[in-house]
């Protein structure tokens, strides 16, 4: 059996966490990869669950280390994945679901074609820039920065293997359990 790397991107605001989350629960077969970041943590955010919270300084030390998979700068921020999470999460034959910005996605996908891509679009960009404002995790400023790059990122949707637009959750969800599932049959 062959375990299978699965990326989500989306911009910040169209649901990805959450489909994440619906996705963990429904299949046993798949586990998150924790991902590694410099950015302070929101007031919900648990180290260690939903990222491993690092200062910049360490995070410089681990890329010079070698142990990123990818990492990336994202709104002055480092975001990076440890190759022992995969590592970890191959040795207890699971497949593999990362949440990954476009730079770390198309990089893993450069040096490994098999992974599978996925591109989670809102549906509009009025509705993105609600569900920003109603989560209240950032500031205004903050928000209109993820809103400029939001803009930025949809156009390198085409990139992607699959694009899934975020209208109803139910539906998004049931879409990706169906992608897993072809994807991970093994020849
Ligand atoms: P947020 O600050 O909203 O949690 O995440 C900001 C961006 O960083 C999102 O686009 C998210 O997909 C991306 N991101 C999260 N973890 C990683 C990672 O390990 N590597 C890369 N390249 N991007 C990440």
């Amino acid at each position: 059996m062959k375990f299978k790397t699965f990326i989500l991107s989306a911009p910040s605001g169209a649901g990805k966490n959450t489909i994440i989350n619906e996705i963990l629960k429904r299949r046993n077969d798949i586990l998150y990869s924790i991902s590694t970041t410099s950015r302070i943590p929101r007031e919900n955010e648990i180290d260690g669950s939903h990222y491993h919270f690092i200062s910049k300084e360490e995070f410089k030390k681990k890329i010079a280390a070698g142990e990123f998979l990818e990492w990336a700068l994202v709104l002055d921020n480092y975001y990076g994945t440890f190759k022992s999470e995969i590592d970890k999460i191959f040795s207890r034959k699971k497949h593999a679901i990362l949440d990954l910005d476009i730079q770390g996605a198309l990089k893993v996908k450069e040096e490994n074609s098999e992974v599978v891509l996925i591109f989670v679009m809102p549906p509009n960009m009025n509705e993105l820039k609600k569900r920003l404002q109603e989560r209240r995790t950032d500031s205004e400023a903050e928000i209109e920065k993820r809103l400029k790059l939001a803009e930025k990122e949809m156009e390198a949707r085409q990139k992607y293997d699959y694009i899934l637009v975020n209208k109803n959750l139910n539906e998004t969800v049931e879409e990706l359990d169906s992608i897993i599932s072809e994807c991970a049959v093994v020849p």
